[in-house]
């Protein structure tokens, strides 16, 4: 009898994991953060610990929890792949710095001529993420959306839609000029709007874990979060060979904006798209021929 409830209980635990992985990960991360800033720790301590904490627990699931196993065993693009992290923070760290202090002067300048903040800094500040995740989506969902629908810009973005396969490091699989492109139009709403901080560090962070969430071979249910999130099952049909399916989901973090412009896509019929990359791929494989690709091509 005591076995028997043991087992009912074990096998409840069993069907709910799904379901708890990304919300406990994402409020776990996101609300540590939070408490770390509040207390004064190093915004760049909070967010590097913060992302690492992130990366291991989501490569520890993605062995623990596939949501494909062969998806897990490198094809030759390892190396290349992981080329493009570096790439990613170094071409970030060359953009951000530039196009903020740029931006933040010109906001404290229209801040000073229309006489008020244009932040609401005296808002809860999980409160003011919400409101920066929500502008920071619409300057990030028509950049990505023209990377999709003009040819010349497709060039580029190709090279992160190549992979036949999803995992972690897909995050930061892209061109350093896609990268550049959409890090200069990513920065300048909060910095010309004058978020604090803490705010940008969470803005960061979020990026962070979600990205990390969007392409992770790990195989969790969200529900009606498919509404809410552009992650797991959501960006997967981004990823998929047919472009009925690929063009569309195109939030960064969120589907918020894909609803207001009717691109969300769902087929609850199947769990994903029958295959994952792009229709005539023609894309050398190392990291150095990709990045000489997009000025070759047409
Ligand atoms: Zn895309």
């Amino acid at each position: 009898m005591e076995s028997a409830r043991g087992s009912v209980t074990l096998r409840a635990v069993h069907r709910v994991i799904p379901w708890l992985i990304f919300p406990v990960t994402v409020s776990a991360v996101i609300g540590g953060a939070t408490v770390a800033l509040a207390a004064d720790v190093s915004a760049s301590l909070v967010v590097g610990l913060a992302t690492f904490a992130s990366v291991v627990v989501v490569v520890t699931l993605e062995r623990v929890r596939p949501f494909r196993a062969e998806w897990n065993r490198p094809r030759g693009d390892l190396v290349t792949d992981a080329l493009y992290l570096p790439t990613f923070l170094g071409v970030n760290a060359l953009v951000e710095p530039v196009v903020r202090v740029v931006a933040v002067a010109v906001g404290v300048a229209i801040s000073g001529a229309i006489g008020m903040g244009m932040w609401p800094t005296e808002w809860p500040v999980l409160a003011q993420l919400a409101v920066a995740c929500v502008v920071v989506e619409l300057f990030d969902y028509w950049p990505h959306r023209w990377l999709h629908e003009v040819p010349s810009l497709w060039r580029f973005h190709a090279i992160h839609h190549n992979p036949q396969r999803l995992y972690w490091l897909n995050a930061t699989r892209s061109h350093p000029v896609e990268i550049a492109f959409r890090g200069v139009i990513n920065v300048i709403p909060l910095a010309l709007l004058g978020a604090g901080e803490s705010v940008l560090a969470l803005v960061a962070l979020t990026n962070s874990v979600l990205g990390l969430f969007q392409h992770a071979n790990i195989d969790f249910e969200m529900g009606p979060l498919t509404w809410i999130f552009s992650v797991g099952e959501m960006h997967r049909w981004h990823h998929s060979v047919e472009l009925a399916e690929a063009n569309a989901n195109y939030g960064s973090n969120f589907l918020f904006w894909d609803v207001v412009f009717g691109t969300r896509y769902r087929d609850r019929s199947r769990p994903g798209p029958a295959a994952i990359g792009i229709q005539h791929d023609d894309l050398p494989a190392s990291w150095w021929a990709q990045l000489g690709a997009p000025f070759r091509q047409g």
